[in-house]
């Protein structure tokens, strides 16, 4: 039988072409690829004029399960990935309770195998139940199928125990995998500390909090000569010093989200707790500096940072509402929409950035299509404009700041494992 997806435009972020090929796939495997294949019984999709890519991957996703179900479930998040052309993400620990066992990994990868819309790699916390406290069992997690460690949502506040965490991680070729903020200085900041917060008379968060503890990791994992990945960086600083430890040959990586490449502080005064996020969204100069690094390479990845909350909690004022929102259903349209439409990025270099580039720093299969490789490809319409309707999302999350956008470049087709999960051609 296979599948065959007829007349498409493959997109290879490894060699940076786009061809026209014949994409057929066979169970789970691609099997051939070529300028026509003949359909012999195959069941054919007609992707004539559209961009054929391989499954995107978000190494920044909170799929809220275990605990939070009524934020999101491991079904409604990779369901959520699916539409967004995604084929794998990893999944933060912050969860009720904290991944911070082998048991939770598995239950976390088992789940989201049974309903079978993206594979979902945990990412197992540094310190039991994120206190900072006492290391996790780095090896019996990594055994499991952790891809990596993280406190995410919160800094990890003693450099003794990063630097721990760094020593276990180089032991199993992990990254350790920062969200960089150093609560003395972050304080009760509720958005960026600047000229926005001073008008709506709220705490805000020095950009300087972000950068001191990736300074100070930095060094820790120079010294110590292990993988730090940057999760959603933000302050223009923190790019200046990963692009100098990087040029003295540190094994950093970093990832950027959309949100902190499209917006600023600004967007507070106008939807108030709906643009709160941690980190906030910062200053044009930050912003600006994010999106230079991305395009120079100090920033090696998009990720989304993905984080639904219930309507009624984001509702809550900007003292009071959660940090974050969703993001991976609208990601690569804000991305083609934002960079590769307007010219700054090429197709191929925006799909190495959601693909290729994330595998290989997480040590992860997939990013490319070839013959031989899993069956995870993306198909995305580069023409059609759709409004950003949060009604239409799978997330449980509905609240996003870029409701109301108009957007091009949405993923229309997902074969997951050679099996379609996301169908809207
Ligand atoms: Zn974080």
């Amino acid at each position: 039988m296979g599948l065959l997806l007829k007349g498409g435009r493959v997109v290879d972020p490894v060699a940076q072409t786009i061809q026209k090929l014949d994409v057929l796939i066979d169970h789970t495997v691609i099997i051939e690829m070529a300028p026509e294949i003949a359909h012999q019984g195959h069941t054919v999709y007609d992707v004539s004029h559209q961009f054929v890519m391989p499954g995107l991957i978000d190494v920044h996703v909170h799929l809220r399960e275990p605990g939070q179900t009524h934020k999101e479930t491991i079904e409604t998040g990779t369901m959520a990935a699916a539409a967004g052309g995604f084929s794998q993400v990893c999944a933060m620990p912050n969860t009720t309770p904290v991944v911070d066992s082998p048991a939770w990994v598995r239950h976390i990868i088992d789940e989201a195998a049974k309903y079978g819309y993206a594979k979902v790699h945990p990412i197992a916390a540094i310190t039991k139940s994120s206190k900072g406290q006492e290391l996790t069992e780095f090896e019996a997690l990594s055994e499991a199928g952790a891809v990596g460690f993280s406190d995410d949502g919160k800094g990890v506040q003693s450099a003794e125990m990063m630097r721990n965490a760094l020593l276990a991680a180089k032991a199993l070729s992990k990254p350790v995998i920062v969200h960089a903020e150093d609560e003395t200085l972050s304080g009760s900041g509720v958005i960026n500390f600047g000229d926005v917060a001073k008008t709506l008379s709220v705490p805000g968060i020095l950009p300087d909090a972000e950068t001191a503890m990736i300074a100070r990791d930095i060094v820790l994992a120079q010294a110590v000569g292990a993988h730090v990945h940057f999760c959603h960086v933000s302050p223009a600083d923190a790019v200046g010093l990963i692009k100098e430890a990087k040029s003295k040959g540190a094994h950093v990586t970093a990832e950027v989200t959309p949100h902190h490449l499209l917006l600023t502080d600004h967007e507070v005064l106008l939807q108030g707790s709906t643009a709160k996020v941690n980190p906030p969204l910062r200053s044009e100069t930050d912003r600006r500096a994010c999106v230079n690094g991305l395009l120079d390479g100090t920033l090696d990845m998009i990720a989304t940072d993905h984080a639904p909350h219930s309507t009624e909690e984001k509702s809550r004022d900007l003292l009071h509402a959660p940090f974050g929102f969703v993001g991976i259903e609208t990601s690569f349209a804000l991305m083609y929409t934002a960079f590769v439409h307007s010219h700054i990025l090429s197709l191929p270099e925006l799909v190495a950035l959601m693909s290729y580039r994330p595998a290989k720093a997480f040590h992860l299969d997939g990013g490319r299509l070839a013959v031989g490789q899993p069956a995870d490809i993306a198909v995305v319409d580069p023409i059609s404009e759709k409004v950003v309707d949060p009604d239409r999302f799978y997330s449980k999350g509905k609240v996003t700041p870029f409701k109301g956008r108009v957007l091009r470049g949405w993923p229309v087709l997902t074969i997951f494992a050679g099996n379609v999960v996301y169908n809207n051609r």
